[in-house]
């Protein structure tokens, strides 16, 4: 398995392994680690298998039957893993059976692998280790080198050759010679990728078999499935995942159908989430980032504003067990949540830090933006005429002020609350700001003025905060009815 981390990231990917021990590699073994995503393989993703001596019991004695009976066995497999477990069970088979029949590696690839696995001898199993002061059990001693000539030579034999799945190459030509001859037995792995020799041998009981399109095979040999391969089962993903806990969780390497079955379990079962994306699917998972940061002083003494909330407690148990005196019951419940919210600084070269929102702007040394809306309300004052000023077109100051004076008249009436404030140049209601507006041009107008010589603009600004007193004294201003002055 192997282990990432990023920063604070961490993620762990399984590769194949297997939960519980074999002959040669002890059970898979991981530390519980902190992750943030796990990638476990899924092959058997909702096989169970059963007892693992029941089935190496079968295993011998389909092969031993068959040599005994002069056939020979055919076990296509990978260079690494199984074809070494097998060995060791069959040497020791043979061992205790005292039996000479050759056992023959078809490449030199599984030989390689075994001088690997003499040199890290600590990754394998209990039993491996104590016995290899003594003999190492991966120094095979029935084991032969296989040459392609001796396909065809007479008397039994056990040959491993290579690749697992009977797709091509050595053992599917062992296979083609071997297959015709009901003495022979061929083993297959417990799982065969669809479109394989091995996958058509596993569906059913073949007796013919279409190598291409101009080519049969006879297939009068025995088939044995063997159900241990060095893939872990529904069981042991389960318990991996549940032993992690990780945050997130992907599957691979497995069938479409089975990794959404497990997939489901891993989401109601352990409650984590877990995706399983087809080759070349992009899967998208939060990270995990902790940043050390200093906290202003500000920004404590904000979080530090109790948050009270009050409810009533809602009895449990009204009929009463055994806290009958309700005195004892407070009827009131104080919680006291509290989130603060700041603005988190990370400068380079200089250790981050959270400020209050107060405080951004200090320190930017910006000012503060605000959002206003602004119009140019028309007031027609043509009954008012008589109070403007002689000289046309020009308000004098102390008019200007007489208009606000009128609308502010106007607007007490009808505000309740009452909190408008006279500035003498302007009005204020809460952020509403009225002016008398002597700008022709003034671009918050909507009606153009010159059709509006009776009116008189004024220039209203307001926040969003606002917006519905805004528009509430904007229509009173507009429905302005002079006559009543
Ligand atoms: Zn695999
Ligand atoms: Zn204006």
């Amino acid at each position: 398995m192997f282990y990432a981390k990023v920063g604070d990231t961490a993620m762990v990917y399984t590769g194949d392994y297997n939960m519980t021990p074999d002959r040669h590699l002890g059970a898979a073994q991981i530390d519980r680690l902190q992750l943030d995503l796990l990638i476990s393989e899924s092959t058997y993703a909702t096989t169970i298998r059963d007892s693992k001596y029941g089935r190496e019991r079968e295993f011998l004695k389909a092969v031993h039957k068959c040599v005994a009976g002069g056939g020979k066995v055919l076990i296509p497999t990978f260079a690494l893993g199984r074809a070494q477990e097998l060995c060791i069970l069959l040497e020791d088979y043979w061992e205790r059976m005292n039996l000479k029949i050759p056992i023959y590696f078809s490449s030199g690839l599984t030989m390689q692998a075994n001088m690997y696995y003499k040199m890290l001898i600590s990754w394998t199993s209990q039993k491996v280790k104590e016995t290899y002061s003594t003999h190492n059990a991966f120094d095979f001693k029935h084991v032969l080198n296989f040459d392609r000539s001796m396909i065809a030579a007479p008397g039994p034999c056990v040959l491993f050759a290579t690749p697992g799945w009977l797709s091509g190459g050595f053992s599917l030509e062992v296979f083609k010679q071997w297959a015709p001859s009901e003495m022979n037995l061929v083993t297959l792995p417990g799982y065969c990728a669809a479109g394989t020799i091995g996958h058509k041998l596993m569906s059913g009981k073949p007796t013919k078999i279409d190598l291409d399109k101009n080519t049969q095979l006879d297939v009068r040999c025995q088939i044995h499935q063997l159900s241990f391969s060095p893939h872990t089962d529904a069981k042991g993903i389960m318990d991996l995942v549940k032993f992690l806990s990780p945050k997130h969780v992907i599957l691979v390497h497995g069938e479409k159908p089975k990794m959404a079955t497990l997939k489901g379990r891993i989401n109601s079962e352990l409650g984590i989430p877990c995706d399983d994306p087809a080759n070349n699917e992009t899967v998208s998972i939060s990270s995990t980032h902790y940043v050390k940061a200093r906290a202003s002083d500000t920004f404590i003494q904000s979080s530090l504003n109790p948050n009270f909330k009050f409810s009533k407690r809602i009895s449990e148990d009204e009929s009463g067990s055994w806290l009958k005196d309700r005195k004892f019951m407070p009827q009131l419940q104080v919680t006291d949540k509290r989130t603060a919210e700041g603005i988190l600084i990370e400068e380079k070269n200089k250790k981050a830090k959270i400020l209050h929102q107060d405080e951004l702007l200090l320190m930017l040394g910006e000012k503060k933006h605000e959002v206003r809306f602004a119009y140019c309300c028309p007031i027609n004052v043509s009954n008012l005429e008589e109070t403007k000023s002689t000289s046309d077109n020009v308000l004098c100051t102390s008019d200007r002020c007489s208009w606000l004076q009128l609308l502010n008249n106007k607007l007490s009436g009808e505000i309740s609350g009452g909190n408008i404030q006279d500035f003498g140049e302007h009005l204020q209601v809460e952020s509403f700001d009225i002016s008398v507006c002597l700008n022709d041009k003034c671009r918050y107008r909507i009606i153009d003025s010159q059709n509006k010589s009776e009116a008189v603009f004024f220039c209203c600004t307001w926040s969003v905060a606002d917006e519905k007193l805004a528009w509430k004294i904007i229509s009173i201003m507009e429905n302005f009815d002079c006559e009543s002055h």
